[in-house]
């Protein structure tokens, strides 16, 4: 198996040895790579979009030629993962900050993003989150001026959700979660995504 991680900003080293954690656990021969241009988003089986600038993370995704190739990818079935920017860069919509800020969207999951939705007072925290799909064991999100869905519709199944705000979707082979799982010592949540990629 290989994940490409989009590497252009962001918690990219994390994301990796995230990815490689999982495969141990699960058994799964493979490699994560780290992904700057588009051919090296050659024979990939899963892609992670990770946390950090959302703006930042598009406009780069755009002038390296990437964001087309993911988007055709995606609609061909390649599942992806975004975590923190990587949520709203995935989103349909955004709440005025995005439109103003002009962020690109790869619009692929049918969710509205909200940046920043936890507000200045707590832009980092940790919480504890019942997350669909993950067993009953809580995990711990690390929330890092964490954005959230405020809606989705569509085929796009909440899979958890935190103060009332979403925090985490799927739809089909695209997951979205507000948090930053990589920066926990619990690979349940990339595991999660590595089974999407295996089908
Ligand atoms: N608030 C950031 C943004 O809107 C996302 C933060 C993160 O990825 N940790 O891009």
């Amino acid at each position: 198996m290989k994940i490409g991680i989009i590497g252009l900003q962001g918690a990219v080293s994390e994301h990796l040895e995230a990815a490689k954690r999982a495969m141990q656990k699960l058994g799964i021969e493979g490699e994560a790579i780290w992904v700057g241009r588009p051919a090296e988003l050659e024979g990939v089986d899963g892609i992670i979009i990770p946390g950090g600038e959302s703006t930042t993370i598009g406009k780069l995704m755009q002038m390296a030629g990437l964001f087309e190739r993911v988007k055709w990818l995606a609609k061909n079935g390649t599942p992806i993962l975004g975590t923190c920017a990587g949520l709203i860069v995935l989103a349909k919509r955004g709440d005025e900050q995005i439109v103003r800020t002009k962020q690109p969207l790869l619009g692929l999951m049918d969710v509205s993003a909200i940046r920043n939705a936890f507000g200045r007072q707590r832009e980092s925290f940790e919480a504890e989150l019942e997350i669909s799909g993950l067993g009953k064991e809580p995990f711990r999100g690390v929330f890092i001026r964490a954005p959230a869905a405020s809606e989705v519709w569509g085929d796009a199944q909440v899979l958890a959700k935190f103060q009332g705000k979403i925090v985490a979707v799927q739809q089909g082979g695209l997951l979205a979660v507000a948090f930053h799982p990589e920066l926990t010592p619990d690979t349940r949540l990339h595991e999660y995504f590595l089974r999407m990629c295996r089908r």
